[in-house]
């Protein structure tokens, strides 16, 4: 039997489900999925009942949780979450640490994300990448020899919002961030106004892979734009290594070679091999993996 002392919780917490899990050599030995309560009180006695039906034999080693918004530097609490908007300000961190008596690490999904790919995923043999979920929304999560890189003011890796080659409206307010042209809801709305219908991305994705020339069309121009960020990427950092998941990431084999082509383009000194565009592994598992090894990235 595993000693408690070695028990790992990964929490993804999501603004409508929330996964919790026990992890052990990467994998996740138990787990639940519980929808998230919209409450402070309701959302933290889901949590600490959770953690401890995932922890039979006393208090777990530590506790990671992974969420959507901008966490502060000290990794305790959200500064800026608009899903989860009852949690922000409030010290997640220390009251699930008093809880559950251990040590409570907070970071951002993508992050956590990004870190799980490097330690059970897709990133094992890199130690250099950058991690990309194509969502709603565009997240990035670095990894620099093995580790997150958080940047000093704990905000790095806003790959969505590079500025590129159009002019659409972006959520944060800016004009022609990679968001709004290459995440999975950008490119269903930019085939419904091609098309004339909304068209599920995965529907787009089989019309394209069938030489369907409007639905390759959306494809090729989140591609072009998707490969003017990676280029600013790989100029500014020189990464060659880029993992894609969220829910466009099944659509990698349509980007790819639009991306490729604005790569081939501007970065020189390199060689196209150089370059890896890789499908994340560990689909939505990523969250709860990642955050259970947050003690130690
Ligand atoms: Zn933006």
């Amino acid at each position: 039997m595993t000693s408690p002392t070695h028990n790992r919780i990964g929490i993804d917490l999501g603004g409508t489900n929330i996964k919790l899990g026990r992890v052990e050599d990467g994998c996740v030995v138990q787990r639940f999925e519980i929808p998230t309560e919209h409450d402070v009180d309701l959302c933290l006695a889901s949590l600490v009942e959770h953690v401890q039906k995932l922890s039979p034999g006393g208090a777990p080693m530590q506790i990671g949780v992974g969420m959507p918004g901008v966490i502060n530097l000290e990794r305790s609490r959200a500064v800026d979450a608009p899903n989860l908007p009852f949690l922000v300000d409030l010290p997640l961190a220390d009251l699930l640490s008093e809880a559950c008596d251990c040590p409570v690490i907070l970071e951002n999904d993508a992050n956590v994300a990004a870190l799980g790919e490097a330690r059970c995923g897709a990133g094992i043999n890199h130690p250099d990448f950058l991690f990309v979920t194509l969502g709603t929304g565009v997240g990035g999560g670095l990894i620099f020899d093995g580790s997150l890189f958080h940047g000093p003011g704990g905000m790095a890796g806003e790959f969505g919002h590079l500025t590129v080659s159009h002019n659409r409206q972006c959520g944060c307010g800016a004009l022609g961030c990679l968001e709004a042209i290459a995440s999975a809801r950008a490119m269903e709305t930019l085939a419904a106004q091609s098309l004339g219908k909304a068209v599920p991305l995965k529907e787009l994705a089989e019309a394209a892979r069938k030489g369907d020339q409007d639905a390759l069309a959306v494809f090729q121009t989140a591609g072009a734009c998707l490969g003017d960020a990676l280029t600013q990427v790989c100029l500014l950092l020189d990464l060659r290594v880029f993992l894609f998941g969220g829910g466009g990431g099944p659509v990698l084999d349509l980007l790819r070679k639009p991306a490729l082509m604005v790569l081939k383009q501007r970065c020189f000194g390199r060689k196209m091999e150089d370059f890896q565009l890789l499908s994340a592994k560990l689909g939505n598992d990523a969250g709860l993996l990642g955050a259970a090894y947050l003690g130690e990235a």
